[in-house]
């Protein structure tokens, strides 16, 4: 049986022109290439034994705990964000997210006033690309393909080790305040300059890290905007990192770095991030909801000893106490998530795996830590 049409669910442009065949026992993805949807629709498996009771067992773990944090990722549906919310509630837990680059960038590309877009639904080719940090294939596997041929003409890349000089070069360049550049700034102003229509890619990872770039970066764009018809995405370190956000700023009024103290919310975001979390406070427990596997290398080393319970699609390749195995959206369940420029896809469930649902799992978690 073929499927036309569907949404990918494994990286934040959601491809929704994927062709899959179901062979039996694992979905196979015809068209488009893409390597990173080939292999996760051919590791998928949804029979995986997890441990005989793992809800008691992770109840168990929360009446115990005294001081537990809850960790969302950004590669969860949002269905999910509202009964995450109230499992912290109910457990007077920290909740944080493994990133909240992203919709802060995105907010702030738009402020500039730049337009927001995915390369697929360009209303028309663009002249130039700009891509600011490291290589976007790591978290869009397709984006070079949608950048098409001339490489080489089309992309103009600033890497990661010297965002905030090049912007800072390829402003002063443009308003004509400095004579002498190093050839590739001259090279991608005058390019730049001459394009009647572009796009920038930001990598909320590369940037975020330094404050001055950001602040250059979105100086730039909005001179880029008052001048020219350009586009401004973010690219996000996860496939539904602004829906995380956003789902979690409706429930809470807050995004990111929040505990829950007798009904009330106190936050935090400069205090309340998961290193210092885990550093300078004494949690007891760790849950983590979304892809564990996904947490950069620094936070899972940080996280070595503590008591653990995941609520994941697949298995942790490392070791956790407690595995609660999820249907995976847009596989064994349905689910929304948003894409590059912000508009909600709704994934479709392909096949039923009787794996319980996320918020049903977080829900008999509140139901056996109230009794
Ligand atoms: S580029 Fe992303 S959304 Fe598109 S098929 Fe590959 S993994 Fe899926």
């Amino acid at each position: 049986m073929n499927f036309l049409s569907v949404a990918c669910p494994f990286c934040s442009l959601h491809c929704d022109d994927l062709h899959l065949h179901y062979d039996g026992g694992h979905w196979v993805l015809i068209s488009p290439t893409c390597p990173l949807a080939t292999r996760k629709y051919k590791d998928w498996d949804p029979i995986t034994a997890g441990p005989s009771n793992p809800v008691q067992e992770a109840v168990k773990i929360l009446n115990k705990a005294q001081q537990p944090l809850i960790l969302l990722t950004g590669s969860m549906e949002q269905e999910v964000v509202l009964s995450a919310v109230n499992l912290a509630r109910a457990t007077s837990a920290y909740l944080v997210r493994d990133s909240s680059y992203a919709e802060n960038i995105s907010s702030a590309i738009q402020k500039a006033g730049l337009l927001s877009c995915t390369l697929a639904d360009l209303p028309e080719p663009t002249d130039q690309v700009v891509i600011l940090g490291d290589d976007p294939h790591g978290t869009l596997p397709r984006f070079w393909e949608f950048v098409g041929n001339n490489k080489k003409e089309k992309v103009v890349w600033v890497q990661t080790q010297n965002i905030f000089e090049s912007i800072q070069g390829l402003r002063l360049q443009n308003k004509g305040l400095k004579t002498s550049f190093s050839k590739e700034i001259e090279g991608a102003a005058s390019r730049i300059a001459k394009a009647n229509s572009g796009v920038v890619f930001a990598n909320a990872g590369s940037i975020s890290e330094n404050e001055n770039a950001l602040t250059e970066v979105l100086l730039w764009m909005k001179e880029l905007g008052d001048l020219k018809k350009w586009y401004g995405q973010v690219l996000p370190s996860s496939s539904n990192e602004l829906g995380i956000s956003q789902g979690m700023r409706s429930a809470t009024g807050y995004s990111d770095g929040m505990i829950f103290r007798k009904r009330k919310i106190y936050h935090d975001p400069r205090s309340f991030q998961i290193e210092k979390i885990i550093e300078y406070h004494e949690l007891d427990a760790l849950v983590i909801i979304g892809d564990a596997d996904h947490l950069p290398r620094h936070i899972l080393q940080k996280m070595e000893g503590l008591t653990t319970v995941i609520l994941s699609p697949e298995k942790p390749s490392f070791q956790t106490d407690v595995w609660l195995p999820c249907p995976r959206a847009g596989i064994d369940a349905q689910g929304t998530m948003l894409r590059l420029d912000g508009i909600p896809i709704k994934l479709e469930s392909l096949v039923r795996s009787g794996r319980t649902l996320i918020q049903n799992s977080l829900a008999q978690l509140i139901q056996g830590i109230i009794k």
